[in-house]
């Protein structure tokens, strides 16, 4: 049987990567981060003196630079983009890298390079993939997709208690205006606000979601 993917798509400091985690523990499924990926090219333009306003010079970098992906075991598995066997852990939660992404994320060459390796992740097993066009073009043909989204406020308030203070409605239009797999609601996705909710119950929805989908999907295909 193909692995399988549970994709999980959503705005910015709406608990994508907290519970995508707490599923993937939860089922023994492997964690992809794609935001960590795109960061990752933009630390990489920024550190080169790229252009990242210059989609060309942006898809140049893209093309050329020496990269791995890894499946790593800590707490959980985890797929991890490498930059000549560098993982910039610290480095791509920078404000200045935040900034910096969703120009680098909005060219087409970008997204295709990206998608190809994304959907190379298949390799390490089922996996818990979030972002923001999981659902809509990396694994659009999967069963169990996800919409995460919370209040503008709880969203702000998360991102400082995690010391960090970013205009995420300014990051998100520009995500949602882009030509290229914009971020929107993936046709057949859950939606899941989880404004006062704890990671625990809103993972715990996932996980029953996804269990009650996937022997609706057995019974189907033994009919
Ligand atoms: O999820 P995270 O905040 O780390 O994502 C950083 C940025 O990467 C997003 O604001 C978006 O510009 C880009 N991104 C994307 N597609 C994905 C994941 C992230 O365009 N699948």
């Amino acid at each position: 049987m193909q692995n399988i993917v549970i994709a999980i798509d959503g705005t910015s400091a709406s608990g994508k990567s907290t519970n995508a985690r707490l599923v993937a523990r939860t089922l023994g499924f492997v964690y992809v981060d794609t935001g960590a990926m795109y960061r990752t090219l933009a630390w990489h333009c920024l550190q080169n003196r790229v252009n990242i306003q210059d989609p060309k010079a942006v898809a140049a970098a893209c093309r050329r630079w020496k990269t791995s992906l890894i499946c790593v075991e800590d707490e959980l598995r985890q797929v991890r983009l490498t930059v000549q066997g560098y993982f910039p852990e610290k480095e791509i939660r920078t404000a200045e890298v935040s900034a910096a992404v969703p120009q680098v994320a909005a060219v087409p060459k970008v997204r295709d390079w990206m998608k190809k390796r994304q959907r190379e992740c298949l390799q390490f097993g089922n996996l818990v993939m979030e972002g923001r066009d999981i659902g809509t073009n990396v694994f659009p043909e999967t069963d169990f997709k996800f919409y995460l989204d919370a209040s503008l406020s709880e969203r702000s308030r998360r991102r400082e208690a995690d010391g960090v203070r970013e205009n995420l409605a300014a990051r998100d239009q520009r995500d949602s205006q882009r030509a290229a797999a914009p971020l929107m609601i993936p046709l057949g996705a859950v939606l899941i606000d989880n404004s006062g909710e704890t990671p625990q119950e809103t993972s715990a929805r996932i996980v029953a979601e996804f269990q009650r989908r996937l022997a609706a999907r057995q019974t189907h295909g033994n009919a």
